[in-house]
């Protein structure tokens, strides 16, 4: 991590009234939270793009219910770490920012970010949503997923409940993704953490708040997609980055 990028970041975050921050899975990934993605990512053999599809869960509720009950006993085992702390912090303190989260852990709310400043573009593993009524609950019990009569059920119509995640296949909540482009459009700044920029709608978020003339500071080990029209980048993990950036 250069001392000159992050002197040059900060001062960007000191002159900005708005800020826009889109996280993805690398800020995560230092609090233990698998990617579930690749060989590493198997659970009975089956791999991620098999079981987070509404197709697999028509056919097979039972078993997709399980396996979003094991991730999310996994995650469960997982604390918010200095970075999702520090934005946490940051957010208290700057009236205008918008977090927009790639992921479904959670941990960004553990760590205490408020509601109205939270984003999760695609979901939460600890909220249910009805397949049949538009009902939308937080859900944060164990998944008994021996049948499929003690699977979780909509409260208000007694449907079987599903995950509240954005499935393969499935669009952006249009409420969401509207907020995040809304906050990117008018942003002095946007701050991108641990993401690869390559996962869309997400990713145009950068996008917009620099064709409208803002900055972009990205945190991340490795160049990105994005590195080419960041204004700086800061090029470490996020729990070294995050807390000196914005010094909490
Ligand atoms: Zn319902």
């Amino acid at each position: 991590m250069s001392d000159v990028s992050v002197s040059e970041a900060r001062t960007l975050l000191d002159s900005a009234r708005r800020i826009v921050v889109l996280t993805g899975a690398g800020i995560s990934a230092e609090s233990g939270v698998p990617t579930f993605r690749g060989s590493g990512g198997l659970w009975k053999s089956y791999r991620a793009e098999d079981l987070a599809t509404p197709e697999a869960f028509r056919r097979d509720p039972r078993l997709v219910w399980e396996w979003y009950g094991w991730r999310r006993e996994l995650v469960r085992g997982c604390a918010p770490n200095a970075a999702h702390v520090a934005l946490a912090r940051f957010a208290e303190r700057s009236p205008d920012m918008v977090i927009a989260t790639q992921n479904v852990d959670g941990l960004h709310r553990q760590a205490g970010t408020r509601e109205d400043v939270l984003i999760e573009l695609h979901g939460s593993l600890f909220r249910v949503r009805c397949t049949s009524c538009s009902w939308r609950s937080p859900h944060t019990d164990t998944i008994d997923a021996t049948s499929l009569a003690t699977l979780p059920r909509c409260a208000p119509c007694g449907a079987l409940a599903r995950p509240d995640i954005v499935w393969f296949g499935e669009s952006l909540e249009p409420a969401n993704i509207g907020r995040a482009f809304d906050a990117a459009g008018v942003a002095d700044v946007c701050l991108v953490i641990g993401t690869s920029g390559v996962v869309q709608p997400a990713a145009s978020i950068a996008s917009v708040t620099r064709a409208a003339g803002g900055s972009i500071i990205e945190v991340n080990p490795v160049d990105t997609p994005l590195t080419d029209i960041a204004t700086v980048a800061i090029r470490t993990t996020a729990v070294d980055g995050v807390p000196a950036l914005l010094g909490t």
